[in-house]
């Protein structure tokens, strides 16, 4: 049973900001409820209001803004999936928004919702991070820019001010040569991460790699970039990335925990294992 509270739901941005300063610290947002509603029915949190963000303009929908690709926070995962510019620019995020929970959750879910659980093991949290995403806040002062790694601190826990709103998600467009997310749970539908990451390659015409970045989930309290990886990796030729070096170093830059799903060994042998496999599959495409 869920304790009373208010659902309330402006449709503008100056209605949004009046009811946040009216109500002070005694609200919660609500986009699609598949985390809110979870925590309310157990009482882990609470509030007398809960304000829907939904009717805020602009609030959904992906937009070309010419070195950057944005998507509204409430935009929902099944439309991120099936999304064209998220789909040229940002594959790794469609990759991770169609493996998120079921058709009933993808379809209620939002990208915004699921930045801002700050789960370790969020899906599409943890693509937008490898692919150096910045979340736009907003509030009566206008829209305050934060790089996602700065934005993210800790499970649960990101920068957000009270009186702001995560109005949208900025993805740079870089001309990755490969990007993917990949994810191992404990089955294969419907199961939160027990590794989860994404990987973004830029390699020049000779196979060259430019530019990487590994970031993997659910083996820290929130998504982890190896760099020293990216390192071993960036500057090599497609056939000469030192495989065995990569996992290894992986595996001793993640810092899982054991928990009911997996444990810590378990978890930072698969993230190895994922990052190898990720980039055989780059090399291999490259040989095409
Ligand atoms: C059965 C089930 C399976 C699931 N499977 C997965 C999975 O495989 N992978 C995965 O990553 N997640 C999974 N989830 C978690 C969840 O569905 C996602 O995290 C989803 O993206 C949350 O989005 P939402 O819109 O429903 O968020 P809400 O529940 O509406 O909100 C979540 C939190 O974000 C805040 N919030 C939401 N929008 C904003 C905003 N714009 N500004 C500020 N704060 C905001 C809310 O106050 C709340 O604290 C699953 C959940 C369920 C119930």
């Amino acid at each position: 049973m869920y304790a009373e509270f208010d659902y309330l739901s402006p449709s503008t941005a100056e209605e949004l900001y009046a009811l946040m300063e009216e109500k002070k610290n005694d609200y919660l947002l609500y986009a699609g409820g598949t985390d809110l509603l979870i925590l309310l029915r157990a009482k882990k949190v609470y509030a007398k209001h809960v304000i829907d963000i939904k009717k805020i303009p602009g609030i959904t929908g992906v937009q070309d803004e010419g070195e950057y690709i944005s998507i509204g926070a409430a935009t929902r995962l099944s439309d991120i999936e099936s999304d064209p510019l998220i789909k040229q620019w940002a594959s790794a995020l469609s990759e991770a928004a169609a493996k998120v929970g079921s058709v009933q959750i993808r379809f209620k879910g939002t990208l915004g919702g699921n930045i801002q659980t700050a789960s370790p093991a969020g899906d599409g949290l943890n693509a937008v991070y490898a692919l150096d995403a910045e979340v736009g806040l907003l509030s009566r002062s206008g829209e305050r820019r934060v790089p996602i790694a700065q934005y993210v601190l800790a499970p649960r826990k990101t920068a957000i001010q009270p009186g702001e709103v995560l109005y949208k998600i900025y993805i740079p467009k870089r001309a990755w040569s490969f990007q993917h997310f990949f994810k191992t749970g404990r089955r294969n539908a419907l199961a939160i991460s027990v590794v989860n990451g994404a990987m973004a390659i830029e390699a020049d015409a000779n196979g060259l790699v430019k530019d990487a970045r590994i970031v993997l989930g659910a083996v820290a309290p929130t998504p982890i970039r190896i760099q020293a990886a990216e390192r071993l990796i960036i500057g090599r030729k497609t056939g000469d990335i030192p495989l065995n070096e990569v996992t290894l170093v992986v595996q001793q830059g993640v810092r899982p925990i054991s928990d009911l799903r997996a444990s810590a060994q378990y978890r930072a042998y698969i993230a190895g294992i994922s990052v190898k496999k990720q980039i055989s599959a780059f090399t291999e495409g490259w040989k095409k």
